[in-house]
């Protein structure tokens, strides 16, 4: 095996998916999965495509066109409001997209109609998190200029974020407006929306079975949910998810007895400090050849507890090794796991090798 390598335990994964398209259901909502947290691999979404969700979900075009030319069959959506650089490409492969910019709409209003292709947008509306959407106040004005777009560009429905600029989590009042924001847009078209898409993993799962989601939330788009079985903000394992759905392995190049405090002046670090060490004597340190340039180090959680990270540069990665009840020598692999960020940045690094198992 060539290491550093990600090890993704596709059974898991998948399993935590249906059993959250099976809650979900029970509350006639229906799941959106979003692949964008480890990079789309095509390995994934070809299985994802089978758990009964209704839709992928990415932030990314390149990894939507990835997917569906890899032979995917299944609608795709494009979660990130789009560039307009990028437009062309969302209309002839996306199937949805959110959109919270009047001109941006109606560029791709006129995409859609010289394609004569049909494109379904959601309208992204921000009721706190501060990140993409339109605010509750704008619902009338945007209802007015939907009016003028072209029969090709539909409007699919509503979605709304939470807990990712500033951590805001959805409360039933938050919904309710987010709802009431939908509803004003279903009265100016004399329309009837096909999608209330109410948020992400946040509290949304564990929040399912409590009558938490009003009525009309028919949809969720969920990510880390399914990958890691957990959600961040707040942060807590799901108890009815797996948590053990992938590891990162790196290899052990260097094993030492060295002094704890540095020899030497100490230069301030590029985060303009002085780092600070505390004396602990010798102690054993290992080097593993994995770095920033694989992962984002911080965000690991070794296996072995009695593990500890101290830190990292672009290709190594200093562990003390003095409390580990296993004698350690070089070329034995340790063993970790990622949080969101760290899947993330080992997803989308050349450098580290994917495997899928089981
Ligand atoms: C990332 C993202 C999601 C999925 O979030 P998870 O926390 O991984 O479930 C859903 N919607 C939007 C708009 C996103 O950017």
């Amino acid at each position: 095996m060539s290491y550093p390598v990600l090890l993704i335990h596709m059974n898991v994964i998948m399993d935590n998916m249906k059993k959250i398209v099976a809650r979900a259901g029970k509350q006639g909502i229906s799941v959106w999965g979003v692949t964008k947290g480890i990079s789309a691999p095509v390995e994934l979404a070809h299985r994802l495509s089978e758990t009964g969700i209704t839709a992928i979900a990415d932030s990314r075009i390149l990894n939507i066109i990835k997917m569906k030319t890899s032979g995917v069959k299944i609608p795709f959506v494009l979660i990130r409001i789009p560039m307009r650089s990028e437009l062309e490409d969302v209309v002839q492969y996306a199937d949805y997209s959110l959109a919270s910019d009047i001109e941006t709409i109606n560029e791709m209003s006129h995409i859609c109609e010289r394609r004569r292709q049909e494109h379904k947008i959601l309208i992204a509306v921000d009721v706190g998190d501060l990140r993409e959407g339109f605010m509750l106040n704008e619902a009338e004005i945007v209802a007015k200029k939907m009016r003028k777009i072209s029969p090709f560009l539909k409007i699919a429905g509503v979605a709304v974020n939470f807990a990712c600029a500033s951590g805001v989590l959805p409360s039933v009042e938050s919904l309710n407006s987010f709802i009431k924001f939908g509803e004003t847009i279903e009265s100016e078209l004399s329309c009837k929306l096909e999608v209330f898409s109410g948020g992400a993993s946040t509290v949304s799962l564990t929040e399912l079975e409590n009558n938490f989601f009003p009525q009309r939330v028919n949809n969720l788009r969920i990510g880390q949910g399914y990958l890691l079985g957990k959600t961040t903000i707040p942060d807590f394992n799901i108890p009815w998810l797996c948590q053990n759905t992938m590891e990162i392995k790196a290899e052990l190049v260097e094993i030492r007895k060295k002094p704890t405090l540095p020899i030497g002046k100490i230069a301030l670090s590029s985060s303009r400090e002085i780092p600070v060490f505390e004396d602990r004597g010798e102690r054993l340190r290992g080097i593993l050849a994995i770095g920033t340039q694989d992962v984002t180090v911080s965000k690991l959680l070794p296996l072995d507890e009695n593990v500890k990270i101290i830190t990292a540069s672009s290709d190594h990665m200093i562990v003390d090794l003095e409390d580990c009840l296993v004698s350690y020598r070089t070329g034995d692999i340790l063993t970790f796991r990622p949080n969101y960020h760290a899947m993330l940045s080992a997803s989308t690094s050349v450098y580290v090798t994917k495997i899928f198992v089981d």
